[in-house]
């Protein structure tokens, strides 16, 4: 068995299913065997263990009990990366998300909390363990692009900032859940038709945070800060829709920017299928 020191350590957020699972399945096979060490972040840890047995529990993947809407837990998460694993790491992949068609504010608290805060504190608390030419990897998804094509210019604009600080990113956030109580989107520039309204915006945030953090590291170890969309995938977050794609390839999607040499990726942009997309996407853009 190699050492953390000569293995690529890398943690998958809500990895015990869907497409998470099949990013841990590719990694764990990946060649030559053991390269990696997969670290299987699960929120409920009996579903981890369920999903170890069915990867055949391979001697390269551990469980990390990991809830990322909550900070006790991603402070417990960070101590045993420090204390099992010499705290070091390699890419970390925020991957766990969920989606909830329901408009309510409580709903949308729960959402960001996981979509976007979550990615936010863990990434703030891990990256000090990312060594050099380490990656984050941040899951997002082309609904929120496509829901800032449908937004105002003006709201484009606060999302799309070069400037754009994750205090500002915050406000953005909270401006949109207080709206949903009083039913005052369009207000902000939102269009209420969007598709998946709160989900989009988290998803929308996670990409503007990607910018946001490849800037504020960047120069630092080399690092890369990516987001990543797997496409439209049959899972249990949209009810295994019909005619979507597998997870496997969703898996691939994602894969694609842990894998690809560091000159065929621009720090900060968003990918899927290996090609870069547009952070504001129109629905008959080609690419
Ligand atoms: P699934 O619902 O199949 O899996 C989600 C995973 O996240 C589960 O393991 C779940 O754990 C975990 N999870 C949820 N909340 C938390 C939390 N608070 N802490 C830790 N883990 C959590 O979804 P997908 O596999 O489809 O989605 C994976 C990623 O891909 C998500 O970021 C999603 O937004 C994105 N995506 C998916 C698309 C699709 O078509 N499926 C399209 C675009 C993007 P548990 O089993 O305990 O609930």
């Amino acid at each position: 068995m190699l050492s953390t020191s000569q293995q690529r350590v890398i943690l998958v957020t809500g990895a015990n299913k869907g497409i998470g699972y099949e990013v841990v399945k590719k990694l764990a096979n990946e060649l030559p065997l053991n390269n990696n060490l997969i670290l299987l972040g699960c929120r409920d840890l009996k579903r981890g263990e369920d999903a170890l047995i069915r990867l055949g529990s391979p001697p390269n993947v551990h469980l990390l009990h990991l809830d990322v809407s909550l900070r006790e837990s991603i402070t417990h998460a960070t101590n045993k990366i420090k204390c099992e694993y010499g705290g070091q790491l390699d890419i970390i992949i925020n991957n766990a998300a969920i989606g909830e068609l329901e408009l309510t504010v409580d709903i949308a608290r729960t959402m960001f909390t996981t979509n976007y805060y979550g990615i936010k504190t863990l990434n703030e608390h891990l990256f000090p363990f990312i060594r050099e030419n380490g990656r984050v990897i941040n899951v997002a998804s082309i609904s929120g692009s496509i829901l800032l094509s449908e937004a105002s210019k003006d709201l484009q604009e606060k999302y799309l900032s070069s400037t754009l600080t994750t205090e500002q990113l915050d406000c953005l956030v909270e401006d949109f859940i207080s709206a949903i109580e009083i039913n005052s989107f369009e207000a902000l520039g939102y269009n209420p038709k969007s598709s998946y309204l709160i989900y989009s915006v988290t998803k929308a945030a996670v990409i503007a945070l990607t910018r946001i953090e490849a800037r504020q590291w960047s120069g630092s170890k080399n690092v890369l800060v990516l987001s990543v969309c797997p496409g439209f995938c049959a899972t249990d977050l949209n009810r295994n829709a019909p005619g979507a794609r597998p997870a496997e390839l969703g898996a691939d999607s994602i894969l694609h920017v842990v894998n690809a040499p560091q000159n065929e990726l621009k720090n900060g942009c968003f990918y899927r299928d290996g090609q870069q997309l547009p952070q504001v996407y129109m629905i008959d853009d080609k690419n």
